[in-house]
């Protein structure tokens, strides 16, 4: 075991505040990796203030990690010391179940090992996520990035990409198809970047008029005001798929309306609230209300390979360590320009 420094909350109420906990040497399989940036999830608040229920403290947030590679088990084939590779929301599954065979790793159905706030595959020994300098994974959780890419601006991908590229995809999003994207902040950003490259007529939902300029600069075709009843009203019947991003209880009907005839409005914001439903508004256009969870491993190196092809990078505010409480407070009021991202050379 090695010691490491990171940030951790003890409780559902307290502050980030630095922690130093332990990590194995690396095993014959797994790659330690000294991280360079980390991004901030809502994810990370959600779990850190055990808003979904079934937190472990202490805690160490972070699952959209990037760094260098220091140091690899005799039998590691995939990277090297001194490669660029990134960690997502897995750091382990079963490997064996079904979906672990079909590359569907996050919906593990023995035991998961999510990043942080989760245990190994023993399910005893608590596993500690990104706020922190050093991490050690086995090769097979871990994603190759280019060395050519900014790191800041692809940590994000690692969870806000691939939640939003996972969907797009099965969806079959390509030219001309409409997409809403309902929230922008970390993943709704992506979502437009991600279904434009994909070539997408894209309209920004958003409850916030001052983020109009910047939905049209990240690719959207159209903005439009949840708020607005009319601007709404207007949109009925315009889009085959929404990806919903809203981390908050909301109303999903004028969303839903939204819809085509057989269109699909897809949750990945995961609120910790329930969320009402109109029948009404699934039955007529027969439409379908969906959910996705992150992606599985191989597709999220498929992500970053198509990020890398068509230059879609995240727009991060870089931030401090010690910055981290202020950044969940800012991400809370929706006042994030896209993604805060943790430098550790701060920590
Ligand atoms: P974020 O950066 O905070 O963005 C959420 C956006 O939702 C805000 O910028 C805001 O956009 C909108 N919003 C926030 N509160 C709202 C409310 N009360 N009513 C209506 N709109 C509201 O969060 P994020 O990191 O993108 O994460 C979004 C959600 O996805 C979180 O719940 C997170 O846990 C979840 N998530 C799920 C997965 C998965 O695998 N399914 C993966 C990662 C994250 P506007 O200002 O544009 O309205
Ligand atoms: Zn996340
Ligand atoms: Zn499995």
């Amino acid at each position: 075991m090695f010691e490491v420094r990171g940030y951790a909350v003890q409780s559902p109420t307290s502050p980030l505040a630095p922690f130093t906990f332990s990590r194995r040497e690396p095993g014959d399989h797994d790659v330690q990796i000294e991280i360079a940036y980390c991004g901030v999830c809502h994810s990370d608040i959600h779990q850190a203030r055990d808003e979904w229920g079934g937190s472990i403290y202490p805690m160490v947030p972070g699952h959209e990690i990037v760094g260098r590679v220091t140091s690899v088990g005799r039998e590691v084939t995939k990277l090297k010391v001194g490669d660029v590779a990134g960690v997502g929301c897995m750091v382990d599954s079963c490997r064996t179940c079904p979906n672990c065979k079909r590359g569907l790793e996050q919906h593990c159905q023995n035991h998961l090992s999510l990043t942080y706030n989760s245990t190994e595959q023993d399910r005893k020994t608590p596993t500690f996520g990104g706020y922190s300098s050093q991490i050690v994974v086995d090769e097979r959780f871990t994603l190759t990035v280019s060395p050519m890419l900014p790191p800041d601006r692809v940590a994000p991908l690692l969870c806000a990409g691939i939640t939003t590229y996972s969907p797009l995809k099965r969806w079959k999003t390509g030219t001309g198809h409409g997409v809403g994207v309902l929230g922008l902040g970390g993943l709704g950003h992506m979502a437009v970047k991600i279904a434009a490259a994909m070539g997408a007529e894209v309209t920004v939902l958003s409850g916030s008029r001052s983020k109009q300029a910047d939905a049209i600069r990240l690719g959207a075709h159209e903005f439009a005001l949840t708020s607005d009843a009319a601007t709404t009203a207007g949109l009925a019947g315009r889009f085959d798929l929404i990806i919903d991003t809203v981390s908050a209880p909301h109303d999903l009907t004028a969303q839903l309306n939204s819809l085509k005839t057989g269109g699909t409005l897809v949750l990945v914001g995961a609120s910790p609230k329930p969320l009402e439903v109109s029948a009404p508004a699934l039955i007529l256009n027969r439409r379908t209300l969906a959910g996705s969870l992150i992606g599985g491993i191989q597709e999220t190196q498929e992500l970053l390979d198509f990020c890398a092809k068509k230059n879609v990078l995240a727009d991060v505010e870089v931030i401090p360590m010690k910055d981290i409480n202020d950044a969940y407070e800012r991400m809370i009021k929706g006042d994030v320009r896209y993604r805060f991202v943790i430098d550790l050379k701060t920590l």
